[in-house]
């Protein structure tokens, strides 16, 4: 392997333009083929998630390119939940303890533009838009490829191909469809979907509602959700199952049975979208769904990345950094064999990235799950506020020893999503235990002696459940 290899990415999404501005930046040439039109020059927003919740591990791949502060600039900072319940009372609770931990509001186009404009910049790098890989032969390494607007088909030979073209990747059904290899490969949808809503700026432009929180209207079966935009809208998200439950996305056809859904359940959220009902029949629904596949490359030639090889359901706001991450952690594997400076292939440098990054993209899909529980159901119960009025104070008076589930996930980006799984699931389990039980008592307002004691006793349960849980595993 060496610089002069011709790398060819498919897809020039979140993952494909960061990975080709990494890639760049350490020397490749790098050609990009994107099957829709180029989203600086045409609106093609509408549909996928407009905005995103951007956290540590997505900003820590950011800054390695030195995009970090550009893609700050175009943040909304969000410190917390903040829950509706159907009378319009509102409740906040915050993501952490520590004032430094949020999450940050940020439109999917205008962060894709600022990597493709930083990508474009290399001379080492060529974008061409409206070509669609239909398949790749990955014996051969090549892609083969229909330009949209001149119906023409042609064909791209690589040394090596990337495969960044998200959930429904061409690179991975043709891994299915050529039968080279043993391929290992699920994909499971929920029965929910989701629809996407807008909340305007009010007529001073400004954000209707608070733009400091990511806002959730839980309704155990369904729920929506809100994210600001930087010109004062909400991005409106409404989880709600194809089929299932008195309200459901087959059932909810007339502008009748719209109107009737969101005044009984969301009212206040109703009287803030004006143009509900054309908004609900216009925009479509989008499934959601978890594709976990194995392996994720081919000899020296093909690696899937981002979403085409670990898409998740978005519940833990981490599909994005987790494609991200993905950049950073191939980043680190090159790093150290340039430094070892050990006689290594693509093939090697593969292995070693699946081996090191699959265990922690199989984490944040099971947590991604979890999540969607929680965030549906669960956040407005009072056990589950209980508990985390305890882990905001103990993250609040012990910062440096005690870090949530959530913490862990988010806001950690030193440590994987596995091991961050299984610690805060221990943890969730000890302070659960503490909570319920009858041995120490936990209360709303504990003083600071109190919280001390109560963390103490999390530490020691959560390691003896962390050792049970190895020893379970042997
Ligand atoms: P994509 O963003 O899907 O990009 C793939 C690119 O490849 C696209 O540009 C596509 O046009 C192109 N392409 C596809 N097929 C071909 C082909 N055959 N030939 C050429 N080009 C092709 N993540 C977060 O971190 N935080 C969030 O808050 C969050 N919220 C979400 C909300 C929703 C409703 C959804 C659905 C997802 C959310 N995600 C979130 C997940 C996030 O959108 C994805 O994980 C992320 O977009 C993955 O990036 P990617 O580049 O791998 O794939």
């Amino acid at each position: 392997m060496n610089k002069k290899d011709k790398i060819l990415i498919i897809g020039a999404g979140l993952c494909g333009s960061l990975l080709a501005l990494r890639l760049a930046q350490r020397g490749y040439k790098v050609e990009v083929y994107e099957s829709r039109p180029d989203l600086r020059k045409v609106d093609i927003s509408a549909g996928r998630s407009i905005n995103l919740a951007l956290s540590d591990r997505g900003l820590k791949a950011l800054r390695l390119c030195g995009m970090e502060e550009k893609a700050r600039e175009i943040c909304i900072p969000m410190f917390g939940r903040l829950m509706h319940d159907k009378e319009g009372k509102t409740f906040s609770s915050n993501y952490s303890g520590r004032e430094n931990e949020y999450i940050n509001s940020i439109s999917r186009g205008d962060l894709n533009a600022i990597l493709l404009d930083e990508a474009e910049k290399h001379e080492n790098v060529n974008i061409y838009f409206n070509k669609k890989c239909k398949k790749v032969d990955i014996e051969k390494n090549i892609a083969h490829f229909k330009d949209y607007q001149t119906k023409e088909e042609f064909p791209v030979i690589a040394d090596v191909i990337f495969g960044a073209d998200g959930a429904g990747s061409s690179l991975r059904k043709s891994y299915i469809s050529e039968r080279k290899f043993l391929f290992s490969y699920s994909q499971n949808y929920l029965n929910h979907g989701y629809k996407e809503l807008e909340i305007p700026a009010n007529k001073q432009g400004n954000h209707q509602i608070s733009k400091d929180h990511l806002h959730i209207w839980p309704r155990g079966d369904f729920m929506l959700i809100a994210l600001p935009n930087m010109d004062g809208s909400f991005t409106v998200t409404l989880f709600l199952s194809y089929n299932e439950g008195e309200f459901n996305f087959e059932n909810l056809t007339s502008e009748e049975k719209i109107t009737e859904f969101f005044e009984k359940e969301f009212p206040d959220a109703l009287s803030l979208i004006p143009n509900i009902k054309e908004e609900f029949i216009n925009n479509p629904t989008g499934p959601l769904g978890t594709i976990k596949c194995s392996p994720w490359s081919y000899q020296n030639k093909t690696l899937l990345m981002g979403d085409a090889a670990h898409a998740i359901v978005p519940f833990y706001g981490q599909g994005m950094n987790a494609s991200f991450e993905d950049v950073f952690v191939l980043d680190e594997i090159l790093n150290h064999f340039e430094r070892s400076r050990e006689i290594f292939d693509w093939k090697t440098v593969f292995k070693v990235y699946q081996k090191t990054r699959k265990k922690d993209t199989d984490a944040i899909a099971d947590l991604a799950i979890d999540n969607f529980h929680e965030m549906k159901d669960h956040v407005a119960n009072p056990l589950f506020k209980e508990k985390r009025k305890i882990e905001m104070d103990l993250e609040k008076h012990f910062p440096t020893q005690y870090f949530s589930k959530y913490s862990l996930v988010t806001f950690n980006e030193n440590i994987g999503y596995n091991a961050a799984m299984e610690k805060g699931r221990a943890q969730d389990k000890a302070l659960l235990n503490l909570i319920s039980g009858d041995d120490i008592s936990t209360s709303l307002d504990m003083t600071k002696e109190e919280l001390e004691i109560v963390l103490k006793k999390i530490i020691k349960e959560t390691n003896e459940i962390l050792k049970e849980d190895k020893i379970a595993g042997l």
